[in-house]
């Protein structure tokens, strides 16, 4: 008898043991039925000992079920991530086993198929079904429908042998990717960026390079070959690229398509079920070689990554800030030191942190200081709103208005880029003073004209503009304060009343169709002027775009935390970057209260590294990351005086530990989220510390109510 211990996708602390007969020859990884109290539950095979003297008392695996097992190198991962990330491994387990009906078989369907045979008695009816079957292989009642006869012509063709039925997996293998294909001719920079990348995969192991290079400068097609490398050196090799938006994916797809020949499979949130069944069946029995998707594709079963590519590597959404939370970039160098693989960081913007580990050796720097062909980077220049200030109620300064027009007039579009959804971020009553705020979190609700409703972008709260205030009850007394990409519009087309405009938010593209077909006309020049949140700032590539305007470039240093410099000057210069991709010189002009702020000078003068230099240093004199280490513990409950005493509680008990600093309880600066108040510890710690370690030692020093909740954010990235 063998004991058999099995980790469930439940948050439990560790696997449970069972019993099996040695005869099942269990091994880890793979998925088996086992019983949790009277459920039968679903569940991975983490270790066996065969004969155990004790596994007699233990209860009974009850199913072994078919499927790719957890590869070992995927299960390491999980155990690592659980310990770094202070997470039950039951909960990064769930995240691996995606699709539970994957570990079957495919279904299959039947299809008809001509056998080669003619049919003896050539009737019209038959004639039609057989020329019909030998387009396409479909069902017998399709097949009749489409020959315009009767089911009984096509049974009677099967019977006499003209016909055959066919057994047609549901989820066939992918096409591999055509490796006699080549890429498109490489300009030299990029001949060297590619064959350095080529080099280091030839090399094999652990290696993490930076592909770092201007907007434009060609990084997809060197990132592609050094990705055609890795699927020529090993025929089994799988190669990873995460983007950090679904809306990306398309646009890449086909480009891999022609790169490849073939397209590549796709893993993110919004693929249909089937499509998940079968894209997690192939990646898990390794035939699927190239995989593009969003950040959750790291955790799928891989029996042989060697490359992953994570393009845009600085973008925020790489940051998973719900449930298990975790920064899938920081996680895809973990995995791939664990399993030898090779990883390519590219960006125009590179984070700080990659940014350190490239100049310190650590990770390979490998540049591309220079658009491909004539293309150049914009000319950029700051508006002072202190002087050019826009008319009074409005948010457009004459000299962005002036940018614009002279688009327009040669024909060319431009783009305003204002980081705000909706109409305006708070609404008040002129009569008492009243501000619209969500019912239950401590956020103000925004207006959105278009829908008619004032939205809390926190929690999707929403509920229709009153026709009176709630407080004093005076009718039509609200006014909208400040502006969003809805109220920039209705300037825009204040004063451009016949060009054709178009708001690009996640409101007006709510999935990945409604994208495309904006970015398609776009791209063939059907608008003229685009409005868009930062979801325009990721990887389009709009030949006819020249001119760009920000219009609040000091939105995102607003509430400062740590990286707010960082971040405004990646999102305003990538924004900026989406001008002049082509031969047309582009223009970018960024409003600003605050043109001497270091971060504006760094944009004007587009002189990132001299910026960062400036960022880096701070960072290393405060012991932050990466010169130190953060975590953010958030005690949250459903009562005010329950958080509190939680908190106050968690603070009292927390260890001691040389080297680290603990900073709270204070209320979070997002005080209250769905009715949840919330406090907020700060941990910052020596390079040294771990972080991980102290934390689970905390969180098993203190017993708290059942209605409190901690949640654990190791690297934090959100200060609220
Ligand atoms: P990045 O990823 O650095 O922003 P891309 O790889 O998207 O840059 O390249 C920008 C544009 O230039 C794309 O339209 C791409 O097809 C084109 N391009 C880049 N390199 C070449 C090349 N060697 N030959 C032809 N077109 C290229």
């Amino acid at each position: 008898m063998d004991k058999v211990a099995v980790l469930f996708p439940l948050p439990l602390p560790e696997p449970f043991d069972y019993r099996a007969a040695t005869s099942l020859g269990l091994q880890p990884g793979m998925h088996v039925i086992a019983p949790i109290g009277s459920r039968l539950v679903r569940g991975v095979v983490w270790s066996v000992e065969r004969e155990h003297p004790g596994a007699a008392n233990l209860k009974a695996i009850e199913e072994v079920l078919p499927g790719s097992p957890v590869p070992e190198m995927s299960r390491a991962f999980i155990d690592w991530a659980a310990k770094y990330l202070v997470r039950p491994p039951g909960d990064l387990v769930r995240m691996v086993v995606r699709s539970p009906e994957a570990l079957f078989p495919p279904p299959t369907h039947t299809v008809i198929a001509p056998t080669g045979e003619p049919p003896p008695k050539l009737t019209e009816a038959r004639k039609r079904v057989m020329e019909e079957a030998a387009k396409e292989h479909v069902s017998a009642a399709e097949l009749a429908r489409r020959a315009e006869t009767s089911s009984a012509v096509v049974k009677g063709l099967v019977d006499c042998g003209a016909l055959t039925k066919l057994e047609i997996s549901e989820d066939p293998p992918f096409p591999p990717p055509d490796l006699s294909l080549s890429g498109k001719a490489l300009s030299g920079l990029q001949q060297a960026a590619a064959d350095e990348m080529c080099a280091t995969v030839r090399a094999g192991g652990f290696h993490v390079a930076l592909l770092d290079g201007v907007t434009g400068s060609g990084k997809t097609e060197v990132y592609l070959e050094a990705a055609a490398e890795a699927l020529k050196l090993d025929s089994t090799a799988q190669v990873l690229v995460l983007l950090p938006e679904i809306a990306l994916t398309q646009a890449a797809m086909s480009r891999f398509n022609a790169r490849f020949g073939v397209t590549p499979v796709e893993w993110h949130s919004a693929i249909p079920q089937k499509a998940r069944r079968r894209a997690w069946r192939e990646i898990a029995a390794g035939r699927a070689r190239l995989v593009v998707g969003a950040r959750s594709a790291l955790f799928l079963p891989y029996p042989n990554l060697k490359l992953i590519v994570i393009d845009e590597e600085h973008d925020s959404s790489y940051k998973q800030e719900e449930g298990v939370i975790y920064q899938a970039r920081d996680l895809a160098v973990a995995r791939a030191k664990l399993g030898d693989c090779m990883v390519i960081l590219a960006s125009a913007t590179p984070s700080l942190e990659t940014l350190v580990n490239a100049q310190s050796g650590r990770y390979a720097h490998v540049k591309l200081p220079a658009r491909h062909g004539t293309a150049e980077l914009p000319d950029v220049e700051l508006v002072d709103l202190k002087i050019d200030a826009p008319e009074k109620g409005r948010w457009l300064s004459p000299k962005l208005i002036k940018g614009a027009a002279e688009a327009l007039l040669r024909g060319e579009q431009s783009l305003f880029y204002m980081n705000r959804r909706g109409y305006a971020p708070l609404t008040l009553c002129k009569g008492c003073g009243h501000r619209m705020r969500s019912p239950d979190s401590d956020s103000w609700l925004v207006e959105h004209r278009y829908s008619g409703r004032l939205v809390c972008h926190l929690t999707g709260f929403s509920m229709p503009k009153p026709k009176e205030c709630p407080e004093c009850l005076a009718p039509d007394s609200f006014t909208s304060i400040g502006p969003g990409v809805e109220r920039i519009e209705e300037e825009v087309r204040y004063f451009f009343p016949n060009a054709r405009i178009e708001i690009f938010s996640s409101d007006t593209t709510p999935n990945g169709d409604a994208v495309r077909e904006l970015v398609a006309r776009m791209e063939t020049n059907e608008i003229d002027i685009l409005i868009g949140t930062q979801i325009v700032a990721k990887g389009h590539n709009f030949p006819n775009l020249t001119f760009v305007g920000v219009v609040d470039a000091d939105l995102g240093l607003k509430g400062g935390d740590l990286r707010a410099g960082e971040r405004t000057y990646q999102l305003v210069s990538q924004v900026a970057g989406r001008a002049g991709r082509h031969e047309k010189k582009g223009r970018a002009l960024i409003q600003t209260y605050a043109p001497h702020e270091p971060v504006m000078q760094a944009l004007l003068a587009q002189d990132r590294d001299a910026f960062f230099a400036a960022e880096i240093a701070e960072r290393e004199a405060a012991g932050m990351p990466p010169y130190g280490r953060l975590a953010a513990v958030i005690v949250s409950a459903p009562d005010e005086l329950l958080a509190n005493d939680a908190a106050k509680l968690m603070g009292e008990k927390a260890p001691v530990v040389e080297g680290l600093d603990l900073w709270g309880p204070a209320p979070a600066p997002l005080s209250v989220i769905r009715g949840m108040h919330r406090r907020r510890f700060l941990i910052r710690a020596n390079r040294g510390v771990d972080v991980s370690a102290f934390l689970a030692a905390w969180a098993g020093r203190v017993k708290l109510h059942s209605a409190v909740r901690v949640q654990i954010d190791v690297d934090p990235y959100s200060f609220l």
